[in-house]
C-alpha cells in the first residue's frame, strides 16, 4: 500500500518550514489541504505545483473512506492544515481514525505548532501541561469549562480569537483570580511576534492601555492552580465545618 504523511507547515514564517516536508509535498500523488488558496501561498514559496484536494471539517467525514481506499491501493497522500500541525485544533482526525482501523500506513513530518512554541517561551512550568484548544464560544458553556479547569494544577494552553480574549481573560480572572500567571503569545515567528508575561489581572490591564494589541494570532498559556500540601488539605477538611459552626 502507500501511505499517508502528515506534515507540519509554519505558523506565520515561511522559512520554518522544514527541507524534508518541502520534499515530501512535492512527491505525494495527492496533498490534501485546508484551504486550496491558503495552500498555494505555501506551494509558490517551495517553486511546486501538487495536485490538491481540499479537506475540511464539513467534508473531512465524507471523504475519508474514499482516501483511505486510495492509500490502500498504493498511492502516497499528504496532509497538510493552514498553519502548524495537522490535527491539532485542525482536520484530520475522521482519516486518521480510519487508517488506524484499517491498519494502513501513516508517518509524520513534524515541525510548527503554535501552542508548544507558546508553552515553551511562557516561562511557566513546562514539565506537565494540558492543550486546551479553543474554548466554547458562547459565554456560559466558556464559563462552565474555565469553572472545572480552574482547578487544573497542570499548566493549561488555549487558541483565542482577538475579538474573545478580553472577555476570556476576563472570565478566567474571576474564576482562577487575577493574580494567576499567565503568557499571551502573539504572532509568533512573524514580524510583530510578542509574550506578555503577567498575570491575568495585568494582562487585561495591559490590553485595555494597548488595545492595538488586541490583533493577530494569539495563544494563551495559563499557569495551573497552585498545588495544595496535602496536610492542608486535611486540615480544611476538619477546620472548614468547624469554622461554619462558629458564631
Ligand atoms: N494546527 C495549528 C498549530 O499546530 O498550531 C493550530 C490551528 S488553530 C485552527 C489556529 C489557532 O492557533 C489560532 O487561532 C491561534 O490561536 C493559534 N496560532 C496559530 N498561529 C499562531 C501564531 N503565529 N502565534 C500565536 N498563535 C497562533
Amino acid at each position: 500500500s502507500g501511505r499517508l504523511t502528515i506534515i507540519a507547515t509554519p505558523i506565520g514564517n515561511l522559512d520554518d518550514l522544514s527541507p524534508r516536508a518541502g520534499q515530501a509535498i512535492a512527491e505525494a500523488a495527492l496533498v490534501l489541504v485546508e484551504d486550496r488558496r491558503h495552500a498555494q501561498r505555501l506551494f509558490q514559496h517551495l517553486g511546486v505545483q501538487p495536485k490538491t484536494l481540499a479537506l475540511h471539517e464539513h467534508n473531512e467525514r465524507a471523504l475519508a473512506p474514499q482516501m483511505a481506499q486510495r492509500i490502500a491501493e498504493g498511492e502516497s497522500l499528504a496532509l497538510l492544515s493552514d498553519a502548524g500541525m495537522p490535527l491539532i485544533s485542525d482536520p484530520g482526525f475522521p482519516l486518521l481514525a480510519l487508517l488506524r482501523e484499517q491498519q494502513l500506513p501513516v508517518t509524520v513530518i513534524p515541525g510548527p505548532n503554535a501552542a508548544v512554541a507558546a508553552l515553551s517561551l511562557s516561562g511557566l512550568p513546562s514539565d506537565r501541561f494540558s492543550f486546551e484548544g479553543f474554548l466554547p464560544a458562547k459565554a456560559g458553556a466558556r464559563r462552565a469549562r474555565l469553572s472545572i479547569l480552574s482547578h487544573e494544577p497542570r499548566t493549561l494552553i488555549f487558541y483565542e480569537a482577538p475579538h474573545r480574549i478580553v472577555a476570556t481573560l476576563t472570565d478566567m480572572a474571576e474564576l482562577c483570580g487575577a493574580e494567576r500567571p499567565a503568557a499571551l503569545c502573539r504572532e509568533l515567528t512573524k514580524i510583530y511576534e510578542e509574550c506578555l508575561r503577567d498575570s491575568l489581572g495585568g494582562i487585561v490591564e495591559h490590553l485595555s492601555r494597548h488595545p492595538d494589541k488586541i490583533r493577530g494570532e494569539m495563544t494563551l498559556v495559563l499557569g495551573g492552580a497552585p498545588e495544595r500540601d496535602p496536610e492542608e488539605m486535611e486540615a480544611d477538611r476538619w477546620l472548614t465545618p468547624l469554622l461554619e459552626e462558629l458564631p
